[in-house]
């Protein structure tokens, strides 16, 4: 019996798993750092666990690769979740547990874990080709004919900080990690509006050319601003320059109705106060972005292992037998279930080609 190791109790890991249990040729151990499965799953769409997303397109991904184009297109959320007998509910496009709980996901990927070994408290250092394979842990020697590298990035730390070290040594390409969807650092910053919640269009510039918009909630903070449409333009701050956002938080007032209003008509007395005492127009509100908060704040990382050094199977063309998948791959999606449904497709596609 072939044995298959799966570093990572994640979102792609227990996918992954969940596909290989279907068939009871393999012996599975799935090997975890931390005591906990699945805490970004747990954390995840504020405890309701976004899924997924019914408006999938490879545009709300950082690569336009065809084959991830494939594989976000071709994966079967509500199907997947069926076989698990965990029910989905949908909020416009977005796709959660029809209990809106982010536990009701983690039991359901959880379901098959008698199945296999599991191992916590265990993190994988590093990995030698003898025969087979050997995974050098925190908590002994395993050997597997298959690996499955499942582990994460550290985005948040939730899934520690260790994502790809067992690949150090061995010659693959890794794009550095970097935080995506993450609040950002400005100038100026209304530190006394800490907590108040906005909505409007944010537009992100570089030397006045408009990189991105984006519609939606914005938060106040101490060191800057938050919110999603915030963390969607994170995205696109890797490259640039010299990053503002202008932000019009009326944008759908005419000057008319404004003059008539005034801010009290509009705001919270804190904004209005603010506003007032520092001569702003709501309309045109510009703050330069200094930086992006730590990988320690962020939602999801940009960087992983390059897609060059992977096959259609997602294995490693240098090392036959070893898969990776999910965020340890330099992909990453947009806020609204993309990145845990890439996850999903990319575990259980791995699984399919270790079971060809
Ligand atoms: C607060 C928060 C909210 C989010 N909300 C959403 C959302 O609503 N929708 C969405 O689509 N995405 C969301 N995301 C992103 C999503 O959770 C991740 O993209 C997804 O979990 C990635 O799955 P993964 O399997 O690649 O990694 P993970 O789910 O992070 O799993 C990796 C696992 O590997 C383990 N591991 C790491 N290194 C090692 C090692 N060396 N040895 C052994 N084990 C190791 C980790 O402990 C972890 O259990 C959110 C993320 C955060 C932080």
């Amino acid at each position: 019996m072939e044995t298959i190791v799966i570093i990572g109790a994640g979102a792609s890991g227990l996918a992954c798993m969940n596909e290989l249990v279907k068939t009871n040729k393999y012996n599975i151990i799935v090997l975890e750092q931390s005591n906990k499965a699945a805490r970004k799953i747990l954390a995840s769409g504020n405890g309701r666990c976004n899924v997924s997303n019914l408006n999938m397109d490879i545009k709300y991904y950082n690569h336009q690769d065809p084959l991830i184009e494939k594989l976000i297109k071709e994966f079967d959320v509500v199907n997947f979740f069926k076989q698990l007998s965990l029910k989905l509910r949908y909020e416009k496009n977005l796709v959660y547990p029809y209990s809106l709980s982010s536990l009701s996901a983690k039991n359901a990927l959880m379901k098959n874990m008698d199945n296999v070994s599991y191992i916590d408290n265990c993190e994988v250092l590093a990995i030698k080709k003898a025969k087979t394979y050997e995974i050098i842990t925190t908590n002994g020697h395993y050997q597997a004919d298959k690996i499955v590298i499942a582990t994460g990035s550290p985005a948040s730390h939730l899934s520690g900080q260790n994502n790809l070290k067992m690949l150090e040594k061995m010659h693959i390409s890794m794009i550095p990690f970097t935080p995506s969807l993450v609040q950002v650092k400005t100038n100026p910053v209304f530190k006394v509006l800490k907590g108040q919640r906005v909505k409007g269009i944010a537009m992100l510039y570089d030397q006045n050319q408009l990189i991105e918009k984006q519609t939606g909630e914005i938060m106040f903070t101490d060191y800057g601003l938050s919110g999603i449409c915030i963390m969607q333009l994170s995205r696109y701050l890797d490259h640039l320059k010299n990053p503002k956002l202008i932000l019009n938080l009326l944008p759908d007032i005419e000057k008319e109705e404004f003059q008539h209003y005034g801010l009290e008509g509009f705001f919270h007395e804190k904004i209005v106060q603010i506003f007032k005492e520092k001569n702003i127009d709501p309309r045109c509100l510009e703050f330069k972005i200094i930086d992006t908060m730590s990988i320690e704040k962020a939602q999801v990382c940009h960087g992983g292992v390059s897609l060059k050094e992977v096959d259609e199977n997602l294995q490693l063309k240098k090392y036959p037998g070893i898969y990776v998948c999910g965020e340890a791959l330099d992909v990453d999606g947009d806020c609204g279930g993309y990145n845990l449904h890439f996850a999903f497709a990319s575990g259980v596609h791995v699984a399919k080609s270790i079971k060809k």
